[in-house]
C-alpha cells in the first residue's frame, strides 16, 4: 500500500507517520528527515540542499524527484511506502504517479491533516527539535510555500478520489484512530 501523508508545516505529519509505519509494517520515506540526515553527514548533497533548508525554501523538483525514485527503487519499498514531505510540488506528484505507472503501482491513499495555522506556529515553536528552519521567521517562509506550492497537490490528488481528510486537532492517538478508520 502506498500512502501519502500531507499537510501543512507542523500538522503532526512525521509523528503520524511513525504510527502508521508500525501499523501496516511499510517503510517510512521522509525527504526532509533525508535532506537533514544528508547535511549532518555534510554529503554533496547536503551541501547542495542546506541554504534552502535553513530558509524554509523547497529544494528544486528536479533534486527531490531523482532522490526519491532512487530511494523507492530500493527492495525494501516494493510492498509499499509512507510518503511525508513528499510530493509538494504538482510536477513531483506528476513525476511520482508516472514512476508508480510504470512499476503497475499507484497512490492508495492521500491523508492530509488539517490544522489551523494558529496551531501550527505554536506547535512548530513548542516542539523543541532544534531544526534551523523552525524560527518564526524561517516557519512564515514554509507556510508561504506551502500555501503557494504545495496546497495545489491536494487539488490534484482531490480529483484522483482518494484523498482523506483528517482533523489533527486532538491527542496524538485520536489523531491515528481517525487516520486508521478512514483507510480502512
Ligand atoms: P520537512 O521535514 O518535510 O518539513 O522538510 C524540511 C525541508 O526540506 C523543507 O522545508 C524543504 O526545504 C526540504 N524538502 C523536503 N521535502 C521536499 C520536497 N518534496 N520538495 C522540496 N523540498 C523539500
Amino acid at each position: 500500500m502506498n500512502i501519502i501523508l500531507f499537510g501543512p508545516p507542523g500538522a503532526g505529519k512525521g509523528t503520524q507517520a511513525e504510527k502508521l509505519i508500525n501499523h501496516f509494517q511499510i517503510p517510512h520515506l521522509s525527504t526532509g528527515n533525508i535532506f537533514r540526515e544528508n547535511i549532518k553527514n555534510e554529503t554533496p548533497l547536503g551541501k547542495k540542499v542546506k541554504s534552502i533548508l535553513d530558509e524554509g525554501k523547497l529544494v528544486s523538483d528536479e533534486t527531490v524527484i531523482e532522490l526519491v525514485e532512487d530511494e523507492l527503487n530500493k527492495k525494501k519499498y516494493e510492498d509499499g511506502v509512507v510518503l511525508d514531505g513528499f510530493p509538494r510540488t504538482v510536477v513531483q506528484a506528476e513525476a511520482l504517479d508516472s514512476y508508480f505507472k510504470n512499476k503497475g503501482s499507484q497512490v492508495d491513499a492521500f491523508v492530509t491533516l488539517s490544522v489551523p495555522e494558529e496551531e501550527l506556529v505554536n506547535r512548530i515553536l513548542s516542539r523543541g527539535e532544534g531544526r534551523s528552519d523552525d524560527t518564526p521567521e524561517k516557519i512564515k517562509t514554509r507556510l508561504k510555500v506551502y500555501h503557494d506550492e504545495t496546497a495545489p497537490v491536494l487539488s490534484y490528488y482531490e480529483q484522483k478520489g482518494i484523498v482523506k481528510v483528517i482533523d489533527g486537532l486532538g491527542s496524538i492517538e485520536e489523531i491515528f484512530e481517525r487516520t486508521l478508520k478512514a483507510l480502512s
